[in-house]
């Protein structure tokens, strides 16, 4: 089922091998330890930072290796395939929807603080937008961020926030006037450590169980005007480029574990027998699988080439949109179809196939549902504004 892919080199090759050596060694003996505890422990988010996988392409004067995005692309890759969603996704956060903002919006002050300790490990980020009362529609936030001569005063409640209770800054998106729409919108960096910024409850899920995803609450927070990430208002235009980014990412660990199930799949089924004759040997397991092998591949090379349009600087929204929408929807239907050809092993957490058809069922809802997709798409297809 591998195709050839053309981009990486031998200097990602060799970064990749590094990447699998970490994961054997240093994620996949804790990752039940951290699922039970519903937390990645920060010493591991250290470690990754000593070896480059926090925030790769960041450049050198950041604290970064100044790499090329393929090597971000590597770790996520990786991560996918080795099933180990904690850091997958909390690393994914760190470096793909927070460091990214605060690189295109921030300060050179703020970037030198911020950057070279989120490559090192030594600050986590994570990315606030989502309220209790507003998910989809971004633009409906009520958390205020009011002007107080240099100071922003915010106040409001986040959820679901991914980092939560590991992280040490926040990137909220606040109303800085309420009065004008998705214009009104500003992102704000705010460090965890300030007085007012309170953690709620690290949230049970029913899959990505070793990240941990929590409410934040914003009481009288005071953050000087120089931790806006561009301009004031600019926030929502900013979140519509950046979550193009988001959802890319998103289709590349959602391909992989594609991939990866169909080959397990393929696989156990040699194993197992029944009536006789190995599971694979019945015309409904190959024709099954010979389906989802020919669609992960057709989305693989759609995938492929979105990559190619992100670091040539051309992905639009739309491409980003129609790349999460298809290939998250590929991903829930391998991993339900791959999991019942495993019977009652399926339905089993110590075995891989489980796990991802749990931690499978986010990604059709986090960064933007489904539908969401599907409105971002069809308001091109009819020329409408959003
Ligand atoms: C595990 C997890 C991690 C997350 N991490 C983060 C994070 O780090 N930072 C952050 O800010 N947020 C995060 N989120 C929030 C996530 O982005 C939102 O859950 C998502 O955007 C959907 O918003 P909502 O839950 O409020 O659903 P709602 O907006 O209430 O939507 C519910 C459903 O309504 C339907 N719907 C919505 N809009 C439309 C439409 N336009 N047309 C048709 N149907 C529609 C869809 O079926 C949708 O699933 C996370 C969520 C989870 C569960």
């Amino acid at each position: 089922m591998s195709i050839a892919r053309s981009f990486f080199r031998d200097e990602h090759e060799a970064f990749r091998a590094s990447v699998r050596r970490f994961i054997e060694d240093e994620v996949l003996p804790h990752h039940e330890a951290w699922e039970e505890a519903q937390i990645v422990p920060r010493q591991v988010w250290r470690r990754a930072g000593e070896l480059g996988l926090l925030c790769p392409n960041l450049p050198e004067e950041f604290g970064g290796m100044g790499v090329d995005w393929l090597f971000n692309v590597v770790v996520i890759e990786e991560m996918a395939k080795a099933g180990v969603t904690g850091p997958g996704s909390g690393f994914m956060v760190h470096s793909e929807m927070a460091a990214p903002y605060i690189l295109t919006g921030g300060s050179d002050a703020l970037k030198r603080e911020w950057l070279p300790r989120m490559a090192r490990g030594e600050a986590i980020g994570a990315l606030a937008i989502t309220e209790p009362g507003a998910g989809s529609d971004a633009k409906a936030i009520r958390a205020r961020a009011v002007r107080d001569g240099d100071d922003y005063v915010i106040n409001g409640q986040k959820t679901y926030i991914s980092n939560g209770q590991n992280a040490d800054l926040f990137i909220v998106a606040c109303k800085t006037d309420p009065d004008a729409g998705a214009r009104g919108v500003s992102l704000i960096l705010v460090d965890a450590n300030t007085p007012g910024v309170e953690r709620g409850r690290n949230l049970k899920k029913i899959g990505l169980k070793a990240q941990d995803t929590s409410e934040i609450f914003f009481s009288d927070v005071r953050v000087p005007v120089a931790n806006r990430l561009g301009t004031e208002g600019g926030g929502f235009a900013m979140m519509m480029t950046k979550l193009a980014q988001e959802r890319l990412t998103q289709a590349v660990r959602s391909i992989c574990v594609a991939e990866v199930s169909i080959e397990q799949t393929v696989s156990y089924t040699s194993e197992r027998k029944a009536f006789g004759h190995s599971i694979a040997d019945f015309q409904n397991t190959q024709f099954t699988l010979a389906q989802l092998s020919a669609e992960t591949t057709a989305l693989r090379v759609f995938t492929d080439w979105c990559i190619g349009r992100f670091l040539d600087g051309a992905l639009t929204p739309v491409e980003a949109a129609k790349a999460k929408l298809l290939v998250t929807d590929l991903h829930c239907k391998v991993v339900d179809q791959c999991l019942q050809f495993f019977g009652g092993y399926g339905y089993m957490l110590e075995y891989p196939i489980a796990r991802a058809y749990t931690d499978a069922r986010i990604t059709r809802i986090a960064g933007g549902a489904a539908e969401v997709m599907k409105q971002i798409i069809g308001r091109d297809l009819f020329n409408q504004k959003n």
